[in-house]
């Protein structure tokens, strides 16, 4: 659930590489063609691609319209001062904007800006929509920031996908003022894996949540992440130090890596915990382009005998799951057409594009809706242009099971409009 309080930098994707490149050629937004990389820059600095993209939507229509489109500024910030050092400034009728000499450079200046650590966002720590926003668009420079705020949510609640596929993450920041949220910026080289060494029932995500949240104990230590066989908490931002390693205030494990800590409570279920924690470091891999080598044990760097039972059996088999997860391909989103709203999700997206797609079909005006058909039989069914598709689970003589039914596109809006 997206809201206005929901954290936008500092964690993971909200949207997969895929999806974001679907909807930007769908848009024919002219940054189409470098969604890849634009994806990648905003993700490796920690900062929700989908968040990018939902103001990238709010400023300029994906690039069609305003001073974007006008002046071709390759901007989906639409920008007045670059942070990264790229990009020039251009004197408008409307004041200053920066034009970048990629969108890809437009995308990574939207992104660097919110995490700089010597500028307002990063220094205010303006994590959420609502703290973000009235920063990004001031009533000062002739913006409306509620509805801007309204329409990011928006945005981001009709496109968000899971932040780690199959696992509930929680993110839930240790406070401010505690001694062990030191506040100093990372730049996240490696993943460090830990166990909390507490067997005690109970001893689960939501305990370590709580002692972290407390102060982390005499020794003040803080993690980015915990994970149990059910749940995984975000405990700090990918952007920000905690103390883990063992190896000193300037070491590479405290100053360099990102801390997941596994916990082992013997009311837990040790494989599920597994196959969480495997889910979790591919998701982090995945955000920052990373293979399995950057996964790395406690006992890199201080020789503590951590991750304990990891150490002892399952190691290499863990990094084989990652390994696997990180070679899956994308999931199979759902093609989204702006054009008329509507999507078109797994086999009747598969059945449309095999047999005509657009030129035959038209656009989808409905998603999957539940239907009596001819037959008296209800059946998920879904509404094209020149077509109805009913889903025919017990023909397989059918083509792909799938029955079409074409109609007139009048005829269809009408129906459906008189049906509501
Ligand atoms: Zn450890």
């Amino acid at each position: 659930m997206i809201t206005r309080d929901t954290i936008v930098t500092g964690t993971l994707p909200r949207i997969s590489l895929g999806r974001f490149d679907e909807i930007l050629a769908l848009a024919n937004s002219p940054a189409a063609p470098e969604a890849a990389l634009a994806y990648r820059m905003v993700a490796a600095y920690a900062v929700d691609p989908l968040f990018a993209l939902a103001l990238f939507h709010h400023e300029s229509n994906f690039g069609r319209a305003g001073i974007c489109k006008s002046s071709d500024t390759r901007s989906p910030g639409n920008t007045r001062s670059t942070r990264t050092g790229s990009g020039e400034i251009l004197h408008t009728e409307r004041g200053p904007f920066v034009r970048y000499p990629s969108w890809s450079e437009g995308f990574r200046d939207l992104a660097y800006r919110l995490i700089d650590p010597t500028f307002v966002y990063r220094q205010n720590q303006r994590r959420t929509i609502a703290q973000i926003i009235p920063t990004w668009a001031p009533l000062s420079d002739g913006n409306a920031p509620q509805s801007y705020i309204r329409a990011v949510e928006d945005f981001m609640q009709r496109f968000q996908q899971p932040q780690v596929p199959g696992l509930d993450l929680i993110i839930d920041f240790i406070p401010l003022t505690n001694p062990n949220r030191p506040q100093i910026p990372l730049s996240p080289q490696w993943l460090t894996v830990h166990e909390t060494a507490n067997p005690r029932p109970g001893a689960d995500a939501q305990a370590h949540r709580t002692f972290a949240h407390s102060g982390g104990g005499p020794e003040q230590v803080s993690f980015h992440f915990v994970v149990d066989d059910h749940v995984a908490y975000q405990l700090l931002p990918l952007d920000e130090v905690s103390w883990h390693a063992g190896d000193g205030p300037n070491g590479p494990g405290n100053r360099a890596s990102i801390a997941v800590e596994t916990c082992v409570n013997t009311d837990g279920d040790w494989q599920r915990t597994l196959d969480n924690l495997a889910r979790l470091l591919a998701a982090i891999c995945r955000m920052y382009g990373w293979g399995t080598s950057r996964i790395v044990q406690h006992h890199k760097w201080s020789g503590k005998n951590c991750p304990t039972r990891l150490r002892q059996a399952g190691w290499d088999e863990l990094i084989n799951r990652v390994r696997t997860l990180l070679d899956q391909p994308a999931e199979a989103s759902a093609r989204f057409f702006p054009e008329t709203g509507q999507s078109i999700a797994g086999g009747f997206r598969a059945f449309w594009e095999r047999f005509g797609g657009l030129p035959i079909f038209g656009y989808p005006l409905t998603g999957e809706i539940s239907e009596t058909c001819e037959d008296a039989a209800t059946r998920t069914v879904q509404y094209f242009e020149r077509a109805v598709f009913e889903w025919h689970p017990d023909k397989p003589e059918l083509a792909d099971r799938f029955h079409v039914l074409l109609r007139r596109l009048g005829a269809i809006a009408w129906e459906r409009r008189q049906a509501q």
